[in-house]
């Protein structure tokens, strides 16, 4: 992969005005690449930038899950699951059309033929991904606690057991580097905390990072490089001109630009609609809370895989995230989820104690999920000054600097890293 220069002075005519709409990791990542080109980028934004899904995620990179969860295996599990309130798996049942198409779209591609053809992509982009951290972190324009120490998935019963080792066994397959634990090897890499398990698969591939510190350097480092934001403003309205979008309206005024990038997350699919484009996509909630000051806290993350919850060390905090409940954008809480994940923990950490968290305590995000488990990055085909970036799911922070290169590649009309025909927004019509 060749080196970034730090903002470019690319010539005039080259030189682009691009708005974003949407400034969550995946639209702040890519204002950040368009910056290192030498465009001039403006970030729209409904909320207040903290309100997405992006800061109270489980900061995990996780070029290990190749796999998408439209999965053999997933269908019915999740029906399983859908009887149980403090299941890590839920799909409201509504009579929503939207909802149904994509639930059927995830049924068609719960396939090993899906799987084998998710696997290359998911590899290519995770791979892109942590190396443009890798760089982001050489580069050091500002902090966000990297940190690469692997990701261990631990287990209790033989059933998942089984199941994990065969995940093991397709990553090391694929070239991503898996091995087997024993109790006592888990207990090796983890000394400061007693770990009960029936064993483990370690990836020393997978990384992680604090999100919240990483939105909020991010944010500075673009504004102190003329990003401008645009923040408590919902982009609902465009005018076009044929093929292309013309401008885009805010409550004040019209704004013209070059190129429009949308990066809306779980909102995308409404987003979409608006402009007449068939993006499925629904949110798929999930909660996290944070214990801070953790006097002996576990050092390599890891996933407690029965409950599917997921546990990050954060310098002295401790973060617990899980629970994915399709749900179209609604973003109550609800405390038996939570509880789902508070009762997974004794199991694993039987000396942790964690005691159900205040509901003030309780982060929720929308994660932005497409049926078929893959992001959707690419020109779109109806108007032609149209690029999207959503979709990314439960791996949107791991995919995010990946995705601004690649928006940045198509915005300069140069070839892109990897193939992008996976993740074609338009494959569904
Ligand atoms: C519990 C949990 C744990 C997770 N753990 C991990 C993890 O460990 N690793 C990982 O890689 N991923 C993880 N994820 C997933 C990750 O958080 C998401 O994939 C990612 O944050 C999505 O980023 P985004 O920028 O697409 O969406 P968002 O962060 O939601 O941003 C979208 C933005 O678009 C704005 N917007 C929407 N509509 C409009 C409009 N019309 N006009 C203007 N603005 C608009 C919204 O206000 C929002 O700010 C986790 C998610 C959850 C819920």
């Amino acid at each position: 992969m060749h080196q970034h220069q730090h903002l470019n002075t690319p010539t005039r005519q080259h030189m682009k005005n691009v708005a974003i709409i949407g400034g969550g990791i995946i639209g702040l990542s890519t204002a950040y690449y368009l910056r290192q080109a030498g465009h001039n980028v403006t970030i729209f934004d409904q909320g207040d930038l903290t309100d997405n899904c992006s800061s109270g995620n489980a900061g995990m990179i996780v070029p290990s899950h190749i796999i998408p969860l439209a999965a053999p295996g997933m269908i019915s599990k999740g029906i399983r699951w859908m009887f149980n309130a403090q299941s890590p798996f839920y799909v409201k049942p509504r009579l929503n059309g939207k909802l149904i198409r994509w639930g059927w779209q995830f049924y068609k591609h719960a396939t090993n033929e899906h799987v084998e053809r998710a696997i290359p992509a998911l590899k290519d982009i995770s791979l892109l991904s942590k190396a443009m951290y890798q760089q982001m972190v050489k580069d050091n324009p500002f902090d966000f606690d990297y940190q690469e120490r692997g990701l261990i998935m631990l287990y209790q019963t033989k059933e998942t057991e089984h199941e994990e080792a065969e995940t093991a066994y397709i990553a090391n397959k694929n070239g991503i580097e898996a091995h087997i634990l024993s109790p006592a090897d888990v207990q090796k890499l983890e000394p400061d905390v007693n770990v009960t398990v029936r064993g483990g698969v370690y990836f020393p591939g997978d990384a992680h990072l604090t999100p919240q510190l990483l939105v909020k350097n991010l944010i500075a480092y673009l504004k102190r490089n003329n990003v401008t934001f645009h923040t408590h403003t919902p982009i609902t309205n465009f005018s076009l001109n044929g093929t292309a979008i013309k401008s885009l309206h805010t409550a004040q005024e019209d704004k013209t630009f070059d190129e429009y990038i949308v990066a809306t997350g779980a909102w995308s699919g409404i987003f979409s609609s608006a402009l007449g484009l068939d993006l499925p996509l629904q949110g798929g909630k999930g909660y996290s809370f944070t214990l801070d000051n953790v006097a002996k806290n576990i050092r390599i993350p890891s996933i407690l895989l029965e409950g599917r919850v997921a546990v990050t060390p954060m310098g002295k905090s401790l973060r617990f995230g899980g629970t994915m409940e399709i749900n179209g954008i609604d973003r109550s809480i609800n405390m038996n989820r939570v509880k789902g994940i508070v009762n997974t923990i004794p199991a694993y950490y039987p000396e942790m104690n964690v005691a159900m968290p205040q509901e003030g305590a309780i982060w929720r995000g929308l994660r932005p999920c497409s049926p078929d488990g893959l992001p959707y990055i690419g020109r779109s085909t109806k108007y032609k000054n149209l690029i999207i970036a959503t979709g990314h799911s439960m791996m949107g922070l791991s995919l995010a600097p990946g995705t601004g290169k690649l928006v940045a590649s198509l915005v300069n009309n140069e070839s892109t890293d990897i193939p992008l025909a996976p993740f074609n927004p338009e494959r569904y019509q």
